[in-house]
């Protein structure tokens, strides 16, 4: 009789995940836990918004093992002492998991592994289609700029489609017995994880969200029937649906990015999928470029990954600046409606994420890792991976980065890609009845009509803080 553990982190899932369908065919027991470690980068450190997520998604991961006739376990505190007494407590004599790529969790996974060698750990990948390592330069270096990545990543799924091979659910997944389970002294119920905050304003966030496996499968297909074919246009408008949604999904594995593509091909090529249909596999590869950004250079957590900036000049006494681009009060209405988005509903369209950052970093002058860390905490989609890409690259100073002296011109960026104002108006409500001349810049509107409308004047003047910015920049340009 073997009795084994599948220790679930970012895969939180039954369908294609390999960890589960070796340990599911390998054990007659199998121990399903999942553990909320304080050190753990990747779950929960994440703030507050994923959490609530986490919240959500074990419990549908629970029912769905349930409905298996088998059960997950729950248990806190630093990951190797909980396998440890969960090993004694049960007399498991196998572990299995998924891998993860940040800093952190690799040197506590090696040291975890060395601890439990008798138990000869195996571990999958399950969160990425090519893994870090995988897609290098021919001189084995890893790539700085996407798009002879993407090409590489196409060519060696061109003669490597098996890799695109999901796994089905597995049929039986072993449950633990009742004495083994009764002897699980260190588990806790989901509650004691305390995920969910004390104030109640998780509700409204997650109203219009599905959390879970099955659900997650239902927008992938809602998603691939309709708007993946006007996608090219589409994820520019943040007034409209243009985009998946399926990032908070990807980062708690309850979808696989294989699936993803898998159902996107149908049986064709790459090379077969419309234009539409290649820019949306083109971003499913984004983020898997962020996950090889964040392995090979891991310092960008925190460190811009250009040198030249440490050196960056930002502003000082910004305190009252980063309050109000938190609260959506900058005076900007593009910028506020995205911050006021995000607040709201724990994400935030990705062309309003740019522009909101290049706000914070260039008109406001205030470090990027100020505006990473809001997001970390608020977006129910946060992942060290892309969100410290995503900085890094409006900031100028990480792999294949916007340069620094693009600046986002946030009135004209609304004017171009929310035309009507919609998207301002429902989250600026302030300026709802403003007219389309006006909803990108209201301080242009004449004293009268802007003395009845409560909403702030602009922080800082675009132009000049846009030169202050470039000024800045100069400083550092000819440095190493
Ligand atoms: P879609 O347009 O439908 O794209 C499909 C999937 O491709 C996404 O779910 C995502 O997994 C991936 N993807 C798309 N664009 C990117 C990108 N630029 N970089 C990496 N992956 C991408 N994404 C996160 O998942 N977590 C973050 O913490 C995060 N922080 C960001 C911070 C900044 C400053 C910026 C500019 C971007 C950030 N992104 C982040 C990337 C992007 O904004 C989101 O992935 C996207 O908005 C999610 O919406 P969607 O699922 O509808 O995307």
């Amino acid at each position: 009789m073997s009795r084994g553990i599948l220790w679930f982190r970012q895969d939180l899932r039954l369908r294609d995940n390999p960890a589960l369908a070796a340990a599911s065919k390998e054990c007659d027991e199998l121990l399903c836990v999942f553990i909320d470690d304080p050190q753990d980068q990747t779950i929960s450190q994440l703030g507050a918004a994923s959490r609530v997520w986490l919240h959500h998604s074990l419990t549908a991961l629970q029912a769905s093992l349930r409905k298996k006739g088998s059960e997950l376990y729950f248990a806190q505190g630093p990951s190797q002492e909980v396998l440890e007494e969960l090993i004694s407590q049960s007399g498991a004599q196998r572990i299995y998991w998924n891998r993860c790529y940040d800093p952190v969790t690799i040197e506590r996974d090696k040291s975890i592994k060395t601890a439990l060698s008798d138990l000869q750990p195996r571990t999958f990948n399950g969160l990425l289609i090519h893994e870090p390592w995988e897609n290098l330069k021919s001189d084995g270096s890893p790539y700085r700029v996407y798009t002879p990545y993407w090409r590489a990543a196409a060519t060696a799924l061109g003669k490597e489609p098996d890799r695109l091979q999901t796994l089905n659910m597995p049929r039986n997944i072993p449950a633990l017995s009742d004495v083994a389970a009764q002897a699980l002294a260190a588990c806790v119920s989901l509650e004691q994880l305390e995920l969910l905050p004390c104030r109640d304003w998780h509700e409204s966030m997650l109203k219009d969200w599905q959390v879970g496996e099955d659900a997650a499968q239902a927008q992938v297909e809602r998603f691939l029937k309709s708007a993946v074919h006007g996608y090219d246009e589409g994820r520019n408008l943040p007034a409209e649906q243009g985009t998946s949604r399926l990032s908070p999904h990807l980062h708690f594995g309850e979808v696989s990015p294989r699936h993803i593509l898998n159902r996107l091909l149908l049986e064709r090529r790459l090379s077969a999928l419309s234009e539409s249909e290649t820019t949306f596999a083109k971003e499913i590869l984004w983020r898997e470029f962020a996950y090889s950004l964040l392995f090979h250079f891991p310092q960008t957590i925190d460190e811009p990954l250009d040198p030249r900036f440490r050196k960056f000049e930002w502003a000082e006494q910004t305190d009252e600046h980063l309050r109000r681009w938190q609260r959506g009060m900058t005076g900007v209405p593009i910028v506020d409606a995205g911050m006021r988005e995000l607040y709201a509903t724990g994400w935030m369209h990705n062309r309003v994420r740019m522009i909101v950052a290049s706000y914070l970093i260039k008109n406001l002058l205030i470090p990027w890792q100020a505006g990473e860390q809001w997001f970390r905490d608020k977006l129910v989609d946060a992942d060290l991976a892309s969100n410290c890409m995503g900085w890094q690259w409006t900031a100028g100073c990480g792999a294949d980065a916007a340069p620094f002296f693009r600046i986002f011109n946030p009135v004209l960026q609304g004017e171009k890609f929310d035309k009507q104002g919609d998207y301002v108006r429902r989250w600026v409500p302030e300026l709802a009845e403003v007219a389309k001349k006006y909803v990108h810049k209201p301080w242009e509107l004449d004293a009268q009509t802007r003395s009845g409308i409560d909403y702030p004047e602009p922080l800082v003047d675009l132009k000049q803080s846009r030169e202050r910015a470039l000024t800045s920049f100069t400083a550092i340009k000819g440095t190493k």
